[in-house]
């Protein structure tokens, strides 16, 4: 199964093999358009830069980070879609965002690396203030903040809307945040650095995602590169219609998601189901397929003297497990790889009183390097 708009898709192609030197090479006359892995968009990142000066790079959980050009009209395609979202969700409403600082910060902007007692309380003088009742911040952030609102026994049942952009987060997470925010919607959007928005979650059906297919060619494979079925998860292949200055044509961004049918019947783009990938993280086991994090995280979550962790994964089997937990913890997650895994790889532990931050201000609980 697959959305791709033909014009678009032909478009765009026709304008990368007459313009790029990379797809010149490797797309032949009459097709068909390979895919391009992340492995090969890093090996020729300049060339198909094409001369352009990268304005942004991807960086995180994979080791691949790729230098990228985004083009101006991204975020113009990409604000209505918010919006629409938003409108659904019953128009917005004054907010404070908690994100990597930008050029230009709105007032109603905090940066990610404030310390959460301080967004806490800046959260609440903004609600007496100028009634902010909502929030847009990265999903681990919301967590910090949960916990500091909950050991605190504070009353957030003002607020209304919590927003989360660019992490994935798990069920126990998701249960933290409503926990501290009783009255608030919880609503996510997938987006990646290459390609901007890419999915925003049903208001209706939070389980769904509707797909930007406007802006993007969306498909989805499985191992041997075939369509999946809907229902049937596999790796998310993008093309960007818009980018003509750094094409990306049928780009496999290292993210895993199914094709679904959304009940709500009122949001006309296709959905999506179970995304999952670079953002909540894939490990790769010793016969070299790669695996979700999800199994893994979910068995370390559920340790009670775990506050926080991130598994870096070095080598097929060498692996650092940073810890925010008692030492306790250490024989209960060898077991969880064990079981994950079916064998156990080296683990070194590494107990600290916090993780720190990427340096873009992302949060990522697993960083695969192989
Ligand atoms: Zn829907």
């Amino acid at each position: 199964m697959r959305y791709i708009h033909p014009e678009k898709f032909a478009r765009i192609v026709s304008h990368a093999r007459n313009t790029n030197p990379y797809y010149a090479r490797t797309i032949p006359q009459n097709g068909p358009v390979p895919i391009l892995t992340r492995m090969l968009l890093k090996e020729h990142n300049f060339e198909i830069l094409n001369g352009n000066e990268p304005n942004s790079h991807t960086s995180g959980a994979t080791a691949t980070h790729v230098k990228v050009f985004i083009n101006e009209e991204r975020r113009g395609l990409d604000m209505p879609f918010i919006s629409s979202m938003v409108q659904h969700m019953g128009g917005v409403l004054p907010r404070m965002e908690i994100m990597y600082p930008r050029a230009e910060n709105p007032p109603f902007f905090l940066t990610i690396f404030t310390p959460i007692p301080e967004q806490v309380s800046v959260l609440q003088q903004n609600y007496l203030e100028r009634k902010s009742v909502a929030i847009i911040t990265y999903p681990s952030n919301a967590v910090l903040l949960a916990q500091e609102i909950i050991d605190q026994k504070l009353d957030f049942g003002f607020m209304q809307r919590v927003g989360m952009i660019s992490e994935s987060l798990n069920e126990q997470q998701t249960a933290l945040i409503k926990q501290a925010f009783p009255n608030a919607r919880l609503w996510s959007s997938y987006s990646s650095t290459e390609t901007g928005m890419i999915s925003f979650q049903c208001p209706y059906q939070p389980e769904f995602h509707h797909a930007f297919t406007d802006k993007l060619g969306i498909e989805i494979v499985d191992d041997q590169d075939n369509e999946c079925d809907i229902g049937q998860i596999g790796e998310i292949v993008l093309t960007d219609y818009t980018n003509r200055q750094m094409p990306l044509i049928r780009y496999k961004i290292g993210d895993l998601a199914a094709f679904a049918k959304c009940p709500c019947g009122k949001i006309p783009h296709p959905a999506l189901e179970n995304i999952l990938g670079k953002v909540r993280g894939c490990l790769r086991h010793r016969d070299g397929r790669l695996i979700h994090f999800l199994k893994l995280s979910r068995a370390i979550c559920d340790i009670p003297i775990v506050r926080q962790f991130q598994v870096i994964q070095h080598e097929l089997e060498r692996f650092t497990m940073k810890l925010v937990a008692d030492r306790s913890a250490e024989k209960m997650i060898v077991a969880a790889f064990t079981e994950d895994f079916g064998y156990t790889p080296r683990i070194d532990f590494e107990w600290l009183t916090e993780i720190p931050r990427d340096p873009n201000g992302k949060f990522y609980a697993s960083i695969c390097h192989v």
